[in-house]
């Protein structure tokens, strides 16, 4: 493990910090306590404080090491993951019942305020992306055969997946213009088609296809989600793309994939024939919210960082915390944090009740998106020069923030999603209900 380079990051140690004395009545790390204790059902609170805890004595003291992502990396993460399990921290987006730790949609919110402080935790507690919606999904619809073969493996932590959907030549807003095509010969499917952006393909076991199988069909009839082993002969992960300057490796990698005569059992159909939009549906919307709420511990951080810097930078006779400019920009990050929070916690309870909320998803993955990247980008002007060095995890949490305008779906469908659904009710002669 590798020590942090600078103070900055070590968030508890408030004694490191430069004290300005009408500021300091003010907590400098955000602690989300007093409001949680309304949100949360009893319990939530201190088991978010044992992640917190984890994270912080475990996590980001090895984000230097991790982000090497060299073999010592690789080794560091199985510890850390081992560490995770033993302290009864492991997938926490599952319930207890086949092999996690979670209680839910709400339970899970309240948790990812802690492990969503480090990109990195996610894979430590066995709740990464893509793999938690990959295991949400075949929970709810796998058959008995396929959570044995797919699903026991991936909450175990044994096994990675990826999610393939998204095509190079049309447009991934409109999965009706998906082009990758599976047809049945005998008591196969064989798929033919080219994917990208299927992140964590590289290493994985596993991936969750979107093929067209019925094209005659009704649009959202025709497509079909097939369940498809990394190694099944015609299946070639040809190149982890370089984004935004970055290749990754392994779970960090988005790959294009190339599917030429890819034969698997029709047994691998996940749902039903012609269910691929529905389940899409159903895959990507939790996994949306899952995003969000890493992203509250994103920005918490952020607003850690800039809030402490703020008070211990000083120009032109006084610290930056006491330039009108930098208190607008915390007390706007402050406004929108605590927004996307209590957006997220309603949404969550409405999944947790049942609800598709489809509307309440689309404006929090907009609105949160949006929100994660102003306050990660007011903390690097906060910090100069300095924030745009590995100094403080700024830069890559920006890096990071940015494709989250972008992966599942981008803002301005997310907008549209909200506003159709809205204008549909007023049409209707009905006015749009916040509940
Ligand atoms: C880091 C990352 C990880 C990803 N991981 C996965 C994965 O694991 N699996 C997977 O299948 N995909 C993945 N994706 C792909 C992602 O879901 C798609 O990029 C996304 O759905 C948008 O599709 P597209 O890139 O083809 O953009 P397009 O659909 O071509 O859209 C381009 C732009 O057009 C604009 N636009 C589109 N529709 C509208 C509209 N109705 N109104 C106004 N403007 C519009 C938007 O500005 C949009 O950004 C990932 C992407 C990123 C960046």
């Amino acid at each position: 493990m590798e020590p942090e380079s600078v103070g900055l990051l070590r968030e508890r140690d408030a004694a490191d910090r430069v004290v300005v004395p009408e500021l300091q009545s003010e907590p400098h790390v955000s602690d989300s306590t007093g409001v949680s204790a309304s949100l949360f059902p009893d319990g939530y609170i201190e088991a978010r404080a044992r992640y917190r805890s984890f994270v912080e004595e475990h996590v980001i003291p090895a984000e230097g090491a991790l982000g090497r992502e060299d073999d010592d990396a690789l080794r560091l993460i199985a510890a850390l993951q081992q560490r995770a399990r033993e302290a009864g921290l492991w997938a926490p987006h599952m319930h207890a019942s086949v092999g996690g730790t979670g209680e839910g949609f709400l339970y899970y919110a309240c948790m990812n305020e802690a492990i969503g402080r480090s990109y990195w935790a996610q894979l430590v507690f066995g709740c990464q992306a893509p793999d938690a919606g990959n295991a949400e999904i075949l929970h709810l619809l796998g058959t008995p055969a396929q959570k044995e073969q797919f699903l026991e493996p991936l909450i175990a932590g044994r096994a990675r997946s990826f999610f393939s959907m998204t095509e190079p030549d049309v447009a991934g807003s409109d999965p009706r213009l998906l082009r990758t095509r599976a047809v049945v010969d005998g008591d196969d499917w064989v798929v033919d088609g080219l994917k990208w952006f299927s992140t964590g393909a590289e290493g994985s076991s596993f991936g969750i296809v979107f093929a067209i199988t019925d094209p005659d069909a009704d649009t959202y009839d025709r497509g079909t989600m097939i369940l498809v082993p990394t190694d099944t002969p015609g299946l070639e992960i040809v190149r982890p793309l370089s984004v935004m300057g970055h290749e990754g490796r392994a779970w960090n990698t988005h790959c294009e994939v190339r599917y030429s005569g890819v034969r698997v059992p029709l047994a691998n159909t996940l749902g039903g024939r012609g269910d691929a939009f529905k389940i899409a549906q159903q895959r990507l919307g939790p996994g949306r919210i899952h995003h969000v709420m890493r992203w509250l511990g994103q920005m918490q951080r952020a607003f850690d960082l800039m809030c402490a810097y703020s008070l211990g930078r000083e120009a032109f006779g006084g610290p930056l915390a006491e330039k009108q400019t930098v208190q607008n920009w915390i007390a706007d990050s402050a406004a929108g944090i605590q927004a996307c929070r209590l957006m997220t916690m309603d949404t969550a309870r409405k999944i947790d009740e049942g609800s598709e909320a489809r509307v309440e998803i689309s404006m929090l993955k907009f609105y949160a998106a949006g929100v994660l990247n102003d306050v990660i980008d007011r903390a690097i002007q906060v910090h100069g020069a300095r924030g745009l060095t590995d100094e403080t995890p700024l830069a890559q949490m920006a890096l990071h923030a940015r494709a989250g305008r972008i992966y599942d779906g981008p803002d301005e469908v997310h907008r549209m999603v909200v506003a159709r659904r809205v204008l549909r009710r007023y049409s209707a002669g009905d006015g749009w209900q916040f509940t």
